[in-house]
Formats: C-alpha cells, sequence, structure tokens
C-alpha cells in the first residue's frame, strides 16, 4: 500500500485505473481513518467502487443525508442447515434472507449439513444449491476429519471446520487423534482451518445439568483453553481460526501463538443463568457473567479480531424436553450486527472496532475485495442511522424457529443494504432478489495490476496473504493516530485494533 498521507482530509488511494465514470454515486458520511466525515462514493455498473472523494461527479446520485455508510458485514459462522436434517426449520433462502435484513453481506455456511461436508461430490452438491436461492453472498466450509481428501478439497472450500468435541452434527476429531499432520495437509494446501475448540477429556461427565449453569460447569472455559493449546503452535502459513472464543484466557493464548478468534453475541452480551432453559444451551456454553465481561472487553480493546453468529437455528419444539439431550445452539444471523451496533450507540463499543471486526478482517481472511471503502473493492454496504433504535421480539425477526436468545434487547438495523451496489434492503424491508453468488477463498480480486505484498506482520495469521487477493496488514487497517470524536454519541477511534 502506498504510504497515506497524515491529517483528516479524506485521501482514499486505490490501484492504478483508468478514469471511468461511476453509473451511481452514493452522498453520505462514512468512516474515514477514525472519524464520520462526508463523502461520496462512485460506483460502476458492475458494482465496484470506482472512487471515494467528497466529491465525485458524474452518474446518478443517490443522496443517502446524514447516514452512515459502513461495509456490509461477513459471517464467518452461520449453520443454515441446507441440506438438510429431518425436523430442520432453517436453509439457505431463509438463512441469507435474515442476513440481509441484518446487515450482513456474505456468510461462511458450516459443513455439518445433513449429509455433511466431507466430499468433494457432497461439496459440489451443496454449492449446486447456493446460486438462485441465495439472498447474500455465501461461501462454504468442509469439514476436516482424519479420512478428509484435503488436497482435493481446499481448491474447492472456503476453507475447512474442525471439531474438538461432540457438538451437533458427527464430526468430532478430538486431542489426540493425529491433528498435527492435518494441520500440517491443509497449511501445504494453502486453506483456512476453523476450530471448534472444546477437549472433551475435561468435560464433566458425571454432572447433568439442567441449566446453561450447570452446562458451563460440564464443559467448562479450561476445556476451551485445553484445546486451543494443543493444536499450538500452529504450522507455518496455515491460517488457524479459533471458532467462538468464550473467555479472555483463551483469546490470549490463541492470539500470542498467531492465531484469529471470533466471537459471538451470545458470548459477548449474555452470560450462563440457573434460570434460563435450553433455549440458552450453546456449545461451547454461555459462561460466567464475570468471563463474559471479561470477554467483552477484550472485544471492545480489538484483541477478538472478529465477530460471528454461529447463527444454529433449532426449532423451538427440539428446544423443549430433558435440558441435557436437547441441541445446542440459537439464532443469531439477522441480530449480530444490530445488538453491536446499539452497544455503539450506548458507547461501549467504538465504530472502527466494530467494523474492522465485521466487515474488514472477515474480508481479509477470506481474500475477498469488500470490507472497506476503496477504489476496486465491492459496493457492499449499509445505510445506518443511529437514532432508528428497535426492540428486538422474534415476531419481527425472519427466522423460522420462531425465536431468539436476544428477545426484549435494542437493535439497530440496517436501514438500507447495499449488494454490488444495487438497493436489496430498503426501510427495512427486502427488495432485492435470489442474487447471493457463491464465493471462493481469494475470489474476485479487482482486475488490473496486483496491489504491492503486504507489510508482513510476524505471526499474524492476517499479515498472510490468502490466496489471489493480497491481505493487507493489520497495520494498514488500524485506525491512524488523531482527533476522533465525529460526534458525542459515538465513541469511535480506540487504537488498540491490532
Ligand atoms: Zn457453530
Amino acid at each position: 500500500m502506498p504510504a497515506r498521507p497524515r491529517g483528516s482530509k479524506l485521501h482514499v488511494p486505490g490501484p492504478a485505473h483508468v478514469e471511468v465514470p461511476p453509473d451511481r454515486v452514493f452522498s453520505g458520511r462514512i468512516l474515514h481513518r477514525g472519524r464520520i466525515i462526508p463523502a461520496e462514493l462512485g460506483v460502476s455498473e458492475e458494482g465496484r467502487i470506482l472512487k471515494v472523494a467528497p466529491d465525485v461527479r458524474g452518474g446518478r446520485r443517490i443522496d443517502l443525508g446524514e447516514a452512515i455508510l459502513v461495509p456490509s458485514a461477513i459471517d464467518l459462522h452461520v449453520h443454515f442447515r441446507d441440506p438438510s436434517p429431518p425436523g430442520a426449520v432453517e436453509n439457505l433462502e431463509t438463512g441469507t434472507l435474515q442476513a440481509a435484513l441484518g446487515g450482513v453481506g456474505a456468510v461462511v455456511d458450516m459443513p455439518n449439513t445433513e449429509p455433511p461436508t466431507t466430499t468433494l461430490e457432497r461439496l459440489e452438491a451443496k454449492e449446486s444449491r447456493v446460486v438462485g436461492r441465495s439472498h447474500v453472498d455465501v461461501l462454504l466450509l468442509a469439514a476436516l476429519q482424519e479420512r478428509t481428501r484435503v488436497e482435493e478439497l481446499a481448491a474447492r472450500a472456503a476453507g475447512f471446520k474442525l471439531y474438538m468435541a461432540p457438538t451437533t452434527g458427527d464430526l468430532a476429531v478430538p486431542p489426540g487423534a493425529d491433528l498435527r499432520s492435518l494441520l500440517e495437509r491443509v497449511a501445504r494446501a494453502g486453506s483456512a482451518v476453523h476450530v471448534h475448540a472444546e477437549d472433551p477429556r475435561l468435560f464433566q461427565g458425571d454432572l447433568h445439568p439442567s441449566d446453561p449453569e450447570g452446562w458451563n460447569a460440564k464443559r467448562p472455559v479450561r476445556s476451551e483453553i485445553s484445546a486451543v493449546r494443543s493444536l499450538l503452535p500452529p504450522p507455518p502459513g496455515l491460517l488457524l481460526h479459533l471458532a467462538h472464543a468464550t473467555s479472555v484466557e483463551s483469546v490470549r493464548v490463541a492470539r500470542e501463538a498467531g492465531l484469529s478468534v471470533e466471537a459471538t453475541p451470545h458470548h459477548l452480551l449474555l452470560h450462563a443463568t440457573a434460570h434460563q432453559d435450553a433455549r440458552w444451551k450453546v456449545n461451547p456454553p454461555l459462561r460466567s457473567r464475570a468471563d463474559r465481561d471479561a470477554l467483552y472487553e477484550s472485544f471492545r480493546e480489538g484483541w477478538v479480531t472478529m465477530l460471528a453468529s454461529d447463527h444454529a437455528p433449532h426449532p423451538l419444539g427440539q428446544k423443549e424436553g430433558k435440558f441435557e439431550e436437547t441441541p445446542s445452539g440459537a439464532p443469531g444471523v439477522e441480530t449480530m450486527l444490530p445488538l453491536l451496533l446499539s452497544r455503539v450507540r450506548e458507547g461501549q463499543l467504538s465504530l472502527p472496532t466494530l467494523v474492522r471486526a465485521a466487515a474488514r478482517r472477515p474480508a481479509l481472511f477470506l481474500g475477498l475485495p469488500r470490507g472497506h471503502f476503496a477504489p476496486g473493492m465491492e459496493a457492499n454496504f449499509l445505510v445506518i442511522d443511529f437514532r432508528e433504535r428497535r426492540t428486538i421480539r422474534a415476531r419481527d425477526l425472519h427466522a423460522p424457529c420462531g425465536w431468539t436468545p436476544f428477545e426484549g434487547k435494542e437493535g439497530i438495523f440496517p436501514r438500507e443494504h447495499y449488494h454490488l451496489g444495487a438497493r436489496i434492503v430498503e426501510d427495512g424491508e427486502f427488495v432485492g432478489g435470489r442474487s447471493g453468488r457463491l464465493l471462493h477463498r481469494g475470489a474476485g480480486r479487482a482486475p488490473g495490476p496486483a496491489p504491492p505484498a503486504p507489510l508482513a506482520r510476524p505471526g499474524d495469521p492476517l499479515a498472510v496473504p490468502a490466496g489471489p487477493f493480497p491481505a493487507p496488514s493489520l497495520r494498514d487497517i488500524s485506525p491512524p493516530p488523531g482527533p476522533n470524536a465525529p460526534s458525542a454519541s459515538l465513541k469511535v477511534g480506540d487504537r488498540r485494533g491490532a
């Protein structure tokens, strides 16, 4: 990346390109180097950003007034149950609709479908279900097991999911199996591993909990930390990603070893009590209030690299009955960003930290040209008005499972959502088509000369180029020093984003 001049004046350099007049120009306010400033985005007919400047000439004008434009989120962790096991209510159509309405422009779907995504044949069958049915872009993970044909799948899948403990589906490879060589094979194939890290050897088998507090005791934090440690150090070159971290200690261990880390809204905002029923049963479990607060603090400070929902929409009927036998998981793709935007409004989170975790870093991790506003990036963005607060009610959401663990909480839903420069959500209603694409790791790099090599930061997985789209270093996505008070109600510009 060329050096950026310091100062607050809007200047977004991009790769050299022929000056083409924009098809559309969006006028509003954007987050730029830690501040919210008026700006215009010139967008091509194909939905690529051509120019970001105070004034962009030419094209049809779309005036978004004082609203804030932010890149749409990428949810690294959803279970859309397609193809579905018996009794499932979700599929790619319903799941991607909720994503679009919640401000998520791309999702990474997990392989524990029925049948599970364990072979190239099954991956291809699942791919064929995406196009024509999805409302936002979709990437697919394959399951990583001892017999997985890693080399064959690495070229097609967006990465691999490693389950170290039993959860929904039957794909677990516990510690002690030959995980090391499996990880080395994925590293050689240039792909990524998302880990469900729980060490079942540390589960309390003699406990038979009847509430989430007991579930936390049965599958304790130390089982997560042990599972993470068992994978260290990661093989060189591997993008190793800790899914749904639940404790600040796991975050620390993972980040010190160069892993990227995601946290879910339920682990960030909810904690386990003895009064909750099985709707609040998730894997790994909700933790104590103190653990939850520490995890939230590490997210607020930018140590948790990414936000992901772990959307697991079990119908209510399956969540009734004996606690220990009910499936784990809760819906969340539609409420993920609104809940955290609400924290921004309350001054409990900075907008740059949220945008990095929800959009920029997932885009870098997947090697996708999106997640920030610059020439060559896709125009996938949201229009946010922080005055538009809503109380989250399951009946207003679009999850066929019909419930949410966040009932009654405040959310700020995107007023509009643009996919490749085309509006798919207007006034909170879906107005688009089934234009979601099947994306691959590193897919869709902008035409033209490749950007210069990233500034490497040893040990940081996001500094490793992912596929043909070179990922800028974390240094590039950290906000620069400078004043940072765009408005009294928005706390932005914390500098500890790395
Ligand atoms: Zn999951």
